[in-house]
Parts: structure tokens; sequence; C-alpha cells
């Protein structure tokens, strides 16, 4: 897909189950459609795909979140999943071709595959030469969760493969609300789902996408206003999504959705009941 110059791409790692706990297991698409029956899907939130994103615009190689990144490391035992390294390599790309990586948060669904453990068993930055630009709040609660051994439903903070990053100063810490990553690359902190989850906004010769992270998982989610136990902060996630949400109408966007299984992006519309409604875009 385009928008003016830029070419986006979502990299799927594939279909999951997500357990109260946290716990995450691979699923393939007969197995859902066995438990629940297309396109019932939408009941058994606990299925989720993992989609990070591919911006390109011929000089640069953005990377939006990292996905689980299993199979990435020496000896893993996925051996069969689509990881960043497979869904780069459909692009011609390699991980460090990826110029700039930014992090939505940092839950281990979205970051995971940020790091890998190598041949000497020591862990590497997966995009080697890229900056990983996440919000400074964010890095500060899930070091503050994790000291505290505090997990909330859901998948949480395993920040372990993380601090390799921090050593090798390749966070770049942002603390404004608003921040230009590269011109027409807009990065914004939404706080809500986690203090420092940001969202983030590609607009070039007219046209708009926003890339929504846990702001808004999957379509789904689009009119859903339940208090979710998933948020740190409830209150501050509806005011953000609100706002977004209108902005994105009248700026006739393309919303891309993280967590979806099927419909990742589409076009943001109000049906005749007033509801946001998509519109393909394929
Ligand atoms: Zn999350």
């Amino acid at each position: 897909m385009n928008i003016g110059r830029f070419e986006i791409e979502q990299l799927s790692e594939g279909i999951f189950e997500i357990f109260e706990d946290g716990l995450i297991q691979k699923s393939t698409l007969s197995e859902i459609k066995e438990e629940s029956g297309l396109p019932g899907v939408k009941e058994s939130s606990h299925y989720i795909g993992i989609n990070p994103l591919l911006i390109r615009d011929g000089k640069h190689n953005v990377l939006v979140d990292t996905g689980l990144g299993w199979g990435l490391d020496h000896r893993s035992s996925y051996t069969d999943t689509s990881n960043l390294l497979t869904n780069l390599d459909i692009f011609g790309l390699t991980p460090a071709d990826i110029t700039h990586v930014v992090l939505s948060h940092l839950h281990y669904d979205h970051a995971a595959g940020s790091t890998y453990v190598d041949h000497n068993t020591s862990t590497q930055p997966t995009m080697s030469y890229a900056n990983y630009f996440l919000q400074k709040k964010e890095w500060y609660f899930a070091l503050e969760e994790t000291a505290r051994g505090h997990q909330r439903p859901g998948a949480g903070y395993q920040l372990d493969e993380l601090y390799k990053l921090a050593a090798e100063d390749k966070l770049v810490l942002i603390t404004d609300q608003q921040f230009e990553l590269l011109p027409g690359i807009q990065i914004i902190r939404t706080g809500g789902h986690t203090p420092g989850h940001q969202i983030v906004k590609i607009q070039d010769a007219g046209e708009t996408a926003y890339f929504l992270g846990d702001l808004i998982p999957s379509e789904f989610h689009l009119n859903h206003y339940a208090m979710r136990k998933m948020d740190v902060n409830a209150v501050e996630s509806k005011k953000a999504k609100t706002l977004i949400l209108r902005q994105a109408l009248k700026e006739n966007a393309v919303l891309l959705f993280y967590h979806s299984l099927h419909a990742k992006a589409g076009k943001l519309v109000l049906n005749q009941s007033k509801k946001f409604a998509l519109k393909d875009i394929r």
C-alpha cells in the first residue's frame, strides 16, 4: 500500500492464542474456525495476529514494533514461525537495512523481536544499525513494573533481553508528546494502555495512515469503549482513542491494526448507525 511517497507493508508473524496470564501460543486458522466459526472470531478475542509495520521511502526503512521474534534465537525451538527475518526477506531486506525502529510500547508481544541470542549465547540487537525509538515514560514504567514483579492480564513486560539495547546506547528515549521521526512520519504519545504508549502517523501528499499499536488493537475495538482491564489508564486510553478516530475520519485516513487477524488495514468511515466502520482498500 502507498501513502504518498511511502510504501507500507504489514509484516505478519501469524495468528496466536493469548491467555489471561499472558502466555502466547501459535494457532492456525483451521483451529480458530473449528472453535469459533468465522466470522464469529470477534467473540474469541483471545486470538490475535501480530503485525509489525514496515515503512519505506527509498532512503529509509522504518520498522514499527518488532513482534514476538520467535525463531530468531540460536537453537530456538520455533523453527516454522515467520519472524522479522523471514518477513523482511520477502522485500529483499535484511535486519541490517532497517534504519529506524519505533516501539509503540515494551510489552513483549510488541518488542521481543528487538533482540536475539546469538551463537555465543550473547544477546544482540536484531536491527544492528538502527536506533530504537520509544517514550522515556515507557522505559521507566517498564523498569518499575519489572522491579515490582507486577504483571497485568495479557502480555506484559519481559525486559531481560532489552537491557542490551540500553547498554549499547541504541535506545532513543522520547520526551515529547509529538515527535517527528522523519519528514512525514510522526510519533504521537497516547498513554492509556501504558503511560508511554505511542502511535505512528504517516502523512504525505494528502494521504494519511495511522499505526495504532494497542490503543486500538484490531478493527473489533473501533466502537468498543468498555474499560479494558489491559489498560493501565482506561480513561486516558478512551480519550486518546476518541481524538484519534475523529481526526482519522476527517483525514480519510487508513488505519493499520497490529493485532488484527484479517482486515488489517482500512479507511475509517461512519456507517448508517453512525458507528465507525472500515472500508476495505485492497
Ligand atoms: Zn500491550
